[in-house]
């Protein structure tokens, strides 16, 4: 009977033109007799407001409170791949724990739960981005991690704020509902600090312009999103994204910010003295300190520090907390090595001094946490090519064989 109304009407699709004979159906409109439209651009309108929307027929629904992790679930989540960071961890575990809260919350009353951004200061390799990666881990909402240093203002060679928002989509699929639930952990947003005393003069474009771009987000606003990012594709159509209820997480090694805590506390960082484990210990004590007007002092603007009321430091990883990233977290170096082996069913033992010459050395050159991972390739680059074709069952790594490698490999003056 449908078909039979169209036909009376126009007799050819008033977008496309093409004929009724040529299409499954013709749907006249309710105020013209002689304008329809065809089957498959009825499709492709409905295809085109999908992408618009981001496919919003996916909404899912707002996760159930009883199914959130406690604070102290999350806690010991991240403890199982986080050495250390105490303080960070369970101000983390109680903002993600929130983050669910407040999107559960009932609408029916008066008090609204605001979202609390947070803000993570501490030496690099230290740990921030491994938290907010494990976070990510045990969420259900999307989850992205975005660099501050590719941000510039609009306009500048660089990444527009938005683009930090595309990233989210990505994670999300496209699931707009999804998105606007999503974490954002924005590393290096010390790099965006308004310029003073820091040293590239290059950035310089971006510094204010970007925070205050940045300060649109956090605060909570409908931002439109291009939804493949970047400014290549000029001719794509904004996707509009609330991000009220986005929870940004932001990280940064605020380098020098303990001379600012030192000043404020009417003390002072002798820093410059050769004695690093001195001036780790002096630096790690301030950064336990470290206070809004600090963040300020170091150049961010009031307005951004305001929206990102959760402050928390991580500490410098000592010698001791080295060690034990080497072989306790549930993805520790050792432990992936140890895999690596076995699947060649070759059992991989490293022996006590060997992991004690490795945190030797990552501190000897300064390398920090990061740097644990390129000594041990360094050591293991010969076994790794020749066990394989052996016979061997068993391979041990001691502190000789270690050494032995790191010197055959010149690894000394590749950390210069
Ligand atoms: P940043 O603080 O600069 O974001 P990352 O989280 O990227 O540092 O750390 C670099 C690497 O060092 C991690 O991938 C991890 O292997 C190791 N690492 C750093 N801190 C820790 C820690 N607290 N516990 C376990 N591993 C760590």
């Amino acid at each position: 009977m449908a078909k039979k109304q169209q036909t009376t009407y126009a007799d050819k699709c008033s977008f496309c033109g093409r004929p009724a004979s040529e299409t499954e159906v013709l749907v006249p409109s309710p105020f013209d007799q002689n304008v329809s439209v065809c089957a498959s651009c009825v499709d492709q309108i409905h295809q085109l407001l999908s992408d618009y929307r981001g496919t919003s027929e996916k909404k899912k629904p707002a996760p159930k409170l009883g199914k959130i992790p406690k604070p102290a679930e999350i806690r010991d989540f991240l403890d199982q791949y986080v050495i250390g960071q105490d303080s960070a961890k369970k101000y983390l575990s109680v903002a993600v724990y929130n983050h669910y809260k407040r999107l559960a919350q009932p609408t029916d009353d008066e008090v609204d739960i605001e979202k609390s951004n947070i803000i993570l200061v501490g030496p690099t390799g230290t740990g921030k981005t491994l938290l907010a990666k494990t976070i990510a881990r045990l969420l259900n909402v999307p989850f992205t991690i975005v660099d501050a240093t590719v941000l510039t203002q609009a306009g500048y060679v660089g990444e527009d704020i938005e683009s930090l928002l595309t990233r989210l989509l990505q994670a999300a699929d496209y699931d707009v509902a999804a998105a606007e639930r999503g974490i954002v952990f924005i590393d290096e947003i010390d790099k965006i600090a308004r310029k003073g005393d820091n040293p590239s003069i290059t950035r310089d474009v971006s510094g204010e312009g970007v925070q205050q771009g940045l300060l649109k987000l956090l605060e909570g606003s409908v931002v439109n999103v291009p939804p493949q990012g970047g400014r290549k594709h000029p001719e794509q159509r904004m996707i509009p994204v609330d991000t009220k209820n986005i929870l940004f997480i932001c990280g940064g090694a605020f380098d020098g910010i303990e001379r600012k805590i030192a000043q404020r506390m009417n003390s002072h960082v002798v820093g410059y003295s050769n004695d690093i484990a001195r001036r780790n210990l002096e630096r790690e004590n301030f950064l336990r300190h470290v206070a809004p007007q600090d963040l300020k002092s170091f150049g961010l603007i009031p307005e951004i520090i305001g929206r990102l009321p959760i402050l928390t430091s991580l500490d410098p990883l000592d010698r001791d907390a080295l060690r034990r990233v080497l072989t306790e977290p549930k993805n520790a170096i050792v432990r992936q090595y140890v895999k690596l082996f076995r699947m060649d069913k070759v059992e991989l033992e490293f022996t006590e001094d060997a992991l004690d010459l490795i945190v030797d050395k990552a501190i000897e050159y300064k390398l920090g946490a990061r740097g644990l991972r390129s000594i041990v390739e360094t050591i293991m680059i010969d076994a790794m090519f020749e066990v394989p074709s052996s016979k061997v069952a068993k391979f041990t790594v001691d502190s000789s064989y270690a050494l032995e490698k790191l010197q055959k490999a010149n690894f000394e003056s590749t950390c210069k």
